[in-house]
């Protein structure tokens, strides 16, 4: 599905500054079940379009065990329209890329925040409920939009089988970007009608709270409140959960600002790099697993939704990070089965330890840099002589591409408690010699989208033990 969002307010380059997205670049975003594109196709000097598209893979929304549209048809699960409307998923796309202009943040030009502009907007397109032309009517208009309905028959090749309930939708207003945002992150979701569950009351007082004063006074508030709260709940709770949720132990790089699409980018890389380390953990036939230095839980909680890894174990030196985790992971309310898969203690990669004994596979993910230089010899001791997996995956950031973080001085790290960042070789080097002296082999991946002469964020090497 397709977000158009077109202004003639000038200079047009103020609506990039406003979303703090460059308009000469073409950006894609992962999201939990897809991607997310976001681009110009027109910017003059009159007049600037913006799009937000919507990829939806419909392979990972089954995997996801999603509970979709289709009731009483035996194929809805697989066959329905999650992955061509505008639907709670877009609400997630629009705070996924654009949340600093959702929330009214605008670091570079905040004189902008408050200008009203000419609007057009159109989406394509939007299911409606019986009587839905009116029901989108209802709750734009008392917003001040001139609203413009175009709706699609069922198919062109069967005309006597009439209308769908689907619509491309035309809005036209003068009103801030983020008011604009707001209301479209509220009121597409509205309009879907899937499923509903029950929603205690006292998260209807939330959004009424959030949604500020437009929605406060909106005559449809009861209904937008409803119908918004049963749509969220049934679609892309997780998805829309994992954003809300404040993730303040995220680890920040020290020293350097950050603009909001660093943040975003820092994030997917890390997402990309854990599931990257889950596939080759699969790939590896392993059933038991060790995470060293497993921080607040991030990759254990992948691992779990892996049926293949039997038993996995979390280890980190830091009893608040381990701490963390459990609560993450929900481990005290996990079903008797689950809590028999995993466990968590408290260990150090710097001390032969025989919890460590027996596994399949070690993960190391973001972690050897943290180690003094002078220590890792005693790591290289502790997991390839003592411990001994039959695969370990080691990932650690490739200091190389420091040089494109535009903040980062140059010979500075990207945090605070790293030791070192090693260009691509020194880690080869590293790996490569602790292979051979302890009958490994390895083999190297890069993580993260590569730069032709600095190479990717982010570094792997994937050990197998040559018995
Ligand atoms: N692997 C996690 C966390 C990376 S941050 C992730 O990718 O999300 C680095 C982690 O290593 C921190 O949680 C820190 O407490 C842990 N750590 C640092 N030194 C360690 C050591 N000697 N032994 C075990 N864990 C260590």
């Amino acid at each position: 599905m397709l977000l158009e969002i077109t202004t003639t307010h000038q200079p047009t380059s103020d609506l990039g500054y406003l979303l703090h997205k460059h308009p000469d670049k073409f950006q894609s975003f992962d999201l939990s079940h897809g991607q997310v594109h976001v681009f110009y196709p027109e910017l003059t000097e009159e007049k600037v379009k913006f799009c937000l598209l919507l990829d939806i893979d419909p392979i990972e929304l089954v995997k996801g065990g999603r509970n979709l549209s289709g009731k009483g048809f035996a194929l809805g699960h697989y066959v329905n329209d999650r992955i061509y409307v505008a639907s709670s998923f877009m609400s997630v796309g629009i705070s996924k890329t654009l949340s600093s202009a959702l929330n009214g943040r605008c670091k570079d030009r905040p004189e902008l925040l408050g200008v009203k502009m000419p609007f057009e907007v159109k989406i394509s397109v939007l299911p409606a409920p019986i009587g839905g032309a009116i029901l989108i009517q209802k709750l734009f208009e008392p917003l001040g939009y001139k609203v413009q309905l175009e709706r699609h028959i069922l198919d062109a090749k069967f005309e006597s089988w009439g209308e769908s309930k689907y619509y491309t939708l035309y809005l036209k207003n003068e009103l801030t970007l983020q008011e604009l945002l707001t209301h479209l992150y509220v009121l597409i979701p509205v309009l879907d009608n899937d499923k509903h569950y029950y929603v205690g009351k006292n998260e209807i007082d939330k959004l009424v709270a959030r949604g500020g004063d437009w929605l406060q006074e909106h005559p449809e508030r009861k209904q937008i409140a409803e119908r918004y709260l049963f749509n969220l709940k049934s679609l892309s709770r997780q998805a829309l959960e994992r954003l809300i949720e404040k993730d303040g132990n995220e680890t920040a790089e020290a020293g350097i600002v950050e603009t909001h699409e660093e943040m975003v980018k820092r994030k997917t890389l890390h997402q990309k790099r854990l599931y990257k380390v889950v596939e080759k953990l699969l790939e590896t036939n392993a059933e038991s697993v060790l995470d060293l230095g497993c921080g607040e839980g991030k990759l254990l909680r992948l691992l779990l939704k892996q049926k293949q890894f039997k038993k996995i174990t979390g280890m980190d030196v830091s009893f608040s990070e381990l701490k963390k985790a459990k609560d993450k992971l929900y481990y005290d309310d996990m079903a008797p089965k689950q809590k028999e898969r995993i466990q968590l203690f408290q260990g150090s990669l710097l001390y032969s330890d025989t919890r460590l004994l027996g596994y399949d596979a070690a993960a190391i993910v973001e972690v050897i840099e943290h180690l003094d230089e002078n220590r890792l010899k005693s790591f290289e001791r502790v997991i390839f002589e003592i411990a001994r997996p039959k695969s370990v995956v080691i990932t650690t950031p490739n200091g190389e591409y420091n040089a494109l973080f535009p903040n980062l001085k140059e010979g500075a790290m990207r945090h605070s408690d790293h030791r070192f960042e090693w260009t691509r070789k020194e880690f080869q080097d590293w790996a490569t010699a602790i292979a051979q002296k302890n009958n490994y082999t390895v083999s190297f991946e890069p993580i993260g989208e590569e730069d032709e002469q600095y190479g990717a964020p982010s570094q792997m090497g994937v050990f197998s033990y040559a018995s």
